[in-house]
């Protein structure tokens, strides 16, 4: 923002998150002109895209996609640094409802039941004071109107952190940091998980697993940004 969005924000604090810029009726969190501007992906209209293609021959999601490109120094990384890390939860229901919005339209994303949001360990749940991706999934299920629960999935507390090991034990470990705490509820449903950026995608997939391990269900996958 410029010096002086910054001084108009004095006198209209509704303003674009992205570009400062007052909002206008109708306007929720960001302007028009920056959701326009926005780098979609449209992965959400072909199933082999390149976010879905990171979970073939791991697990068996039905699909899977990404709203944005998150490139480096992109204005969309400020925007998500801002969702994660300055309490600017807002954003992540702009965007997930967005999300949701484009979801919508595909047919594969038609018959989801419930929006389940990645469960960040406890800990830093409680320094942060939030999980950003509740937000996106409340945002998400607003917009396709389907349920959103942080219930069913939970993170284990007894995984150790991660900093002292390869690779591999990594990515064992990752694997067995979630459980569903009711099987009965995903029965026969198609579970779509939520997450903010997915890099590699182990954790969002270890989460997808273990919805699929626990009862006979469907899981999809999405997140706001993919690199
Ligand atoms: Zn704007």
């Amino acid at each position: 923002m410029s010096w002086f969005s910054n001084f108009i924000a004095l006198f209209y604090p509704n303003t674009c998150r992205m570009c400062g810029t007052p909002l206008l009726k109708g306007e929720t969190t960001l302007c028009t002109k920056c959701i326009a501007s926005l780098p979609y992906t449209r992965y959400w209209e072909y199933e082999d895209n390149p976010v879905a293609q990171k979970f073939w021959g791991q697990i068996n999601a039905t699909a899977g996609c990404s709203l944005l490109h998150f490139r480096k120094g992109a204005k969309v990384r400020k925007l998500i640094h801002k969702l994660k890390y300055k309490g600017n939860t807002e954003i992540g229901y702009k965007l997930g409802y967005i999300l949701g919005l484009h979801l919508k339209t595909s047919p594969t994303y038609a018959d989801i039941d419930y929006v389940v949001p990645v469960p960040l360990h406890p800990k830093k749940q409680q320094k942060r004071g939030y999980n950003q991706s509740d937000y996106i999934a409340n945002g998400v299920a607003d917009a396709i109107g389907a349920k959103w629960t942080t219930t069913i999935v939970r993170r284990n507390t007894h995984t150790s952190t991660q900093t002292q090991k390869n690779r591999i034990e990594r990515y064992q470990n990752v694997r067995s940091i979630f459980e569903v705490a009711h099987p009965d509820t995903i029965r026969g449903k198609h579970i779509l998980v939520v997450d903010d950026v997915i890099t590699t995608g182990a954790t969002i997939e270890s989460c997808a697993a273990e919805l699929l391990n626990a009862a006979p269900c469907r899981v999809s996958i999405a997140s706001i940004g993919t690199v």
